[in-house]
């Protein structure tokens, strides 16, 4: 099914425009959930209570209602207990379902963006150079942003600037053991899927490294890693899953 899946997705991406892929999608995704519908789980961003996740061919387990990915599930459980946003809230790259959720929760007090058009969003901020004032936010969202910016640096000081003393910022990018990998020879689509695996990545983090980067910007950092809990089994969540969290 995960292929068929995932083909069908392609197809309709490669015929149809942008702006109505974005109005037929939860359309296509009711018809598409139907063979999913169950009790052994249950994705906690749309409720729907399914038998299993879409499988998907990199692994990630997608609830097909409400298009929702294991990192997306969980950081919407972390936005629901520890980190209950309070105040403005910048969202970098949100996804629909994810998204959709926060407006609800924050109104006014929820700004999103996305740089490439990829997700519908309120802004197209560059990152290393956005066009808020200085401590415009309490709470900052970037979810797989930093490992697509060239000039990380240069991004995370704006990070720094735009966010509250005493507020925290969310941060996550695909990970690797050891140190950063950066390659300055590897700069074509092929080459940069082939070394960091995705055609629009320009490296590749690990936990520390990115650590590292985020305290020389000034913020204080600490890292959560989840693990296997009846939790994590029933809202199809990834173990060792790590979310960097950012203090300034
Ligand atoms: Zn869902």
């Amino acid at each position: 099914m995960a292929s068929i899946y995932e083909f069908s997705k392609k197809i309709a991406q490669s015929l149809l425009p942008q702006t109505l892929l974005h109005q037929l999608e939860p359309t296509f995704r009711q018809l598409a959930a139907l063979p999913y519908y169950g009790r052994r789980h249950q994705c906690n961003i749309c409720g729907t209570q399914l038998r299993t996740f879409v499988q998907l061919e990199r692994g990630d387990a997608l609830c097909p209602l409400c298009g929702s990915l294991p990192r997306q599930r969980r950081l919407w459980h972390l936005l629901q207990t520890e980190y209950l946003p309070k105040g403005p809230t910048l969202h970098f790259s949100p996804p629909r379902s994810l998204s959709q959720k926060l407006r609800t929760l924050l109104s006014q007090n929820y700004v999103t963006t996305d740089y490439e058009g990829e997700f519908k969003a309120d802004h197209a901020y560059d990152i290393t150079a956005i066009p808020e004032s200085e401590e415009r936010f309490a709470h900052i969202i970037c979810y797989h942003v930093l490992e697509h910016i060239p000039d990380d640096h240069a991004a995370m000081k704006e990070l720094y600037r735009i966010l509250q003393p005493g507020g925290w910022m969310l941060v996550q990018t695909p990970f690797k053991t050891g140190p950063i990998y950066e390659n300055e020879a590897v700069t074509t689509p092929e080459e940069r899927l082939q070394h960091f695996g995705q055609a629009d990545h320009v490296r590749i983090y690990s936990v520390q490294g990115l650590r590292q980067r985020l305290e020389k910007a000034g913020f204080q950092t600490k890292v959560l890693k989840f693990h296997e809990s009846e939790h994590s089994q029933k809202h199809g969540l990834k173990n060792g899953e790590q979310v960097i969290v950012c203090h300034k």
